[in-house]
């Protein structure tokens, strides 16, 4: 799952980016509103955080900007404490959600799974694939009840194939909701990473769909 910060405040945006990366999440950083525009109106992003106060451009209007033209990713405003119009404006903005500042990052944190989850069709924190189970919340996933072990890169790959299960992904969109902006970005490493998900779980449970990419489904190849 792939993320946008947009917050001139530095320390704070390092703050929500470490957060977010410990939490398995691919980061960008933008620092004002036009970058930030930029970014969002270019690259697929999964959830952004927003903040509504930002030089160049304002956050509101980073925010019409892209829902006037579509881009209709999830997006969680940060606004200051006692602005209630702040709030109300960026909801009728086209925001999905707000925290208001100062705010505790675990707070934050569950409402990025919240609309991660929402926008993917899933409505709880777990979420199941026949006999695999990801726990959205501990950023953890079991077979049959046993964890699996993976390495940060295996599970980020994992948890978006769940949330998108039993429909195909290509290896582009992989790539791009996977990696940073300045990550190398070279599709076969996908492919390595697949193999070495194939050895966790079962093999045939990720189908390889020849031209147009993989399809984690619960009934393996029989689909
Ligand atoms: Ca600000």
């Amino acid at each position: 799952m792939r993320v946008l910060i947009v917050e001139d405040d530095r320390d704070l945006n390092r703050q929500l980016a470490s957060a977010l990366t410990d939490a398995g999440y691919a980061v960008d950083a933008a620092f004002d509103g036009e970058e930030g525009y930029f970014l969002g109106d270019t690259e697929p992003y999964d959830i952004v955080i927003l903040d509504t106060g930002l030089p160049k451009m304002d956050g509101l209007r980073v925010l019409e900007q892209w829902r006037r033209s579509d881009r209709n990713m999830p997006v969680i405003i940060l606004t200051a404490r006692d602005r209630w119009s702040d709030k109300v404006a960026g909801m009728d903005a086209g925001a999905d959600d707000y925290v208001a500042k100062p705010f505790h990052m675990q707070e934050l944190l569950a409402r990025v799974r919240a609309q991660v989850r929402r926008a993917s069709g899933h409505a709880k924190s777990d979420i199941e694939c026949g006999p695999l189970r990801l726990d959205t919340k501990a950023a953890r996933v079991t077979l049959n009840g046993q964890p699996v072990k993976l390495t940060s890169h295996e599970y980020r790959l994992l948890a978006y194939l769940m949330h998108h299960s039993e429909r195909v992904v290509s290896r582009t969109e992989l790539v791009e909701h996977l990696y940073e902006q300045d990550f190398d970005r070279d599709s076969n490493t996908i492919e390595v990473f697949i193999g070495r998900l194939r050895k966790k779980i079962p093999p045939e449970m990720i189908r390889t769909i020849r031209g147009l990419g993989y399809r984690l489904s619960r009934e393996g190849d029989e689909n």
